[in-house]
């Protein structure tokens, strides 16, 4: 049984300005369509043809670089996309059960913005900044080089992650060339933070 690439829960331009089309375009469309077709040639004629995503990442310290590399990418974007929204907003609703773990583990959403900010910006290369519930529930803010996520048991951090910023250059170059930064400050208008709460509920 293969991956499949997803489609997009919205189209190509829904997220403009803040970020563009013709990234999202090719991001999904070839990036993370050759996540998916390489992760897949990678377990062919393995075990891990029978095996979750989720599964194959929890023991990825046993599997070659390949899937190492191309697993990470294909579940990371499969919840990439749908960690975004037309209808995003710039903060959890009052209310919701992430607004109110997010007050209590960091003392208010600032806090946790710079966190996340500046992991995503001091992430030296390609990687994700990440939001995760780890032990006992509670939330904390990481980063992973390459296509690694919290998920994986080479990771040093390890937690379920609910919120996850791709900083790879190919998510945001074209529009923003070499101001990580800025970049990272418009995903805040897109975040979808009813899908956040939904992740952090299922996971806690
Ligand atoms: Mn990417």
């Amino acid at each position: 049984m293969a991956f499949q690439l997803p489609n997009l829960p919205y189209s190509f331009d829904a997220l403009e300005p803040h970020i563009d089309a013709r990234t999202m375009e090719i991001h999904h469309g070839k990036h993370h369509a050759a996540y998916t077709n390489n992760l897949n040639a990678a377990i062919q004629g393995t075990d891990m043809e029978h095996m979750t995503i989720e599964a194959i990442l929890a023991s990825i310290s046993k599997y070659s670089p390949a899937v190492r590399n191309n697993g990470g990418g294909y579940y990371n974007h499969n919840l990439f996309w749908t960690l975004m929204s037309p209808n995003g907003s710039a903060q959890p609703a009052a209310g919701t059960a992430i607004h109110d773990a997010i007050i209590q583990d960091f003392g208010a959403f600032e806090e946790f913005k710079k966190l996340f900010s500046a992991a995503a910006a001091t992430r030296f290369g390609s990687g994700w900044a990440w939001l995760c519930v780890g032990a006992e529930g509670k939330l904390f803010v990481s980063s992973t080089p390459n296509q690694d996520n919290p998920l994986m048991d080479v990771t040093e951090q390890k937690g379920q992650p609910v919120l996850g910023l791709d900083v790879w250059e190919h998510a945001y170059y074209l529009n923003y060339q070499n101001r990580r930064p800025d970049y990272v400050e418009a995903f805040y208008n897109v975040v979808n933070w009813n899908e956040v709460n939904r992740l952090y509920l299922a996971a806690k």
